[in-house]
């Protein structure tokens, strides 16, 4: 690794970057664009999102398997929702076949109505899959949520079911998107609590446009401060204002994280190389 976390002046983090698969031949395009830019960074992984917004699993496959040809390691996100164990193995063996040596392992989200059938209830059976039917060939992740995942019972029970799938064998965290660093540093200090001692990385989403961002906080539970999302509201639709208040607000959150001892950050790149790569020259990375 090429931090030093006794030293204090360092400025290095170790990111990560997250992508989704293209649905077009041009979105690959301007992907692979993005992903060139992006690489100027020297990512620690590149992740692809797995079924999200009807994304197919062939999307997934794809654009790892492009990232790893690239030279750059890569992550395959894999949601169980719906799956059974027969179709998840024979999976596994096709990542496995195609070099990749990271899984983000995640139940996922089904339309409403849809899903019976899946031999799978949560993402701690996936995980504890994973190691069965695998070992320890995959370094796997699973996903946290410092603001509490929209279907949790309670706050408690929420942590205690993330405490429950790190000990059935995931290597580190990363966490929901979220705008107010105290939840986050609550969440691992309570995690640390509960005998997790794996990294928790945090998760970033770059603020480059206002309906998109709040679009996308309601369905994932993700909160917008007040005063961000009134600024945001405010500046209309002069999407130049709204780019730089974006990049202040999350490249102070970003500092503030580092700053905390955070172990690595996690960027939510949309696919788009720019706010990501100011956000981190600004941050000297
Ligand atoms: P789980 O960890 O299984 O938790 C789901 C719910 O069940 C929570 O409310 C939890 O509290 C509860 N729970 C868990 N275990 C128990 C238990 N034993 N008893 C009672 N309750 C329990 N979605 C996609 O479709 N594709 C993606 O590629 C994708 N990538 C993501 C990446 C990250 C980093 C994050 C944070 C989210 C991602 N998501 C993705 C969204 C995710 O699929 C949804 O948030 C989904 O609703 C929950 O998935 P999970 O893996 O966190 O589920």
């Amino acid at each position: 690794s090429h931090t030093d976390d006794n030293n204090p002046a360092r400025s290095g983090i170790p990111i990560s970057l997250e992508f989704f698969p293209p649905k077009t031949p041009d979105g690959a395009e301007k992907l692979k664009a993005a992903r060139a830019g992006l690489y100027a960074l020297k990512p620690e992984f590149c992740s692809v999102t797995y079924g999200a917004g009807g994304s197919t699993q062939e999307g997934t496959f794809a654009t790892v398997a492009q990232i790893l040809a690239e030279g750059v390691d890569a992550a395959s996100h894999f949601s169980c929702v719906g799956a059974t164990r027969a179709r998840v193995s024979e999976q596994l063996q096709q990542l496995r076949g195609m070099g990749v040596r990271r899984l983000v392992a995640l139940r996922g989200d089904l339309p409403s109505g849809y899903g019976a059938g899946g031999e799978f209830q949560y993402a701690s059976d996936l995980v504890a899959f994973i190691r069965e039917q695998t070992g320890t060939h995959f370094h796997v992740e699973v996903a946290a949520y410092p603001e509490v995942h929209p279907q949790a019972r309670s706050p408690e029970q929420d942590l205690q079911a993330f405490a429950a799938k790190m000990r059935a064998g995931a290597d580190s965290a990363i966490t929901q998107y979220f705008y107010n660093a105290d939840a986050y540093l609550r969440f691992v200090d309570d995690a640390r609590r509960l005998g997790v001692d794996r990294p928790i990385v945090p998760g970033i989403m770059p603020i480059s446009s206002s309906t998109q961002l709040m679009r996308f906080s309601d369905a994932c539970g993700a909160e917008i401060p007040r005063w961000v999302r009134l600024r945001l509201q405010g500046f209309g639709d002069d999407t130049a204002s709204i780019r730089a208040f974006g990049l202040d607000v999350v490249t102070r959150l970003c500092e503030q994280l580092r700053d905390a001892g955070a172990p690595a950050l996690h960027f939510y790149t949309m696919n788009q190389a720019a706010a990501t790569l100011e956000i981190c020259r600004r941050l000297g990375l």
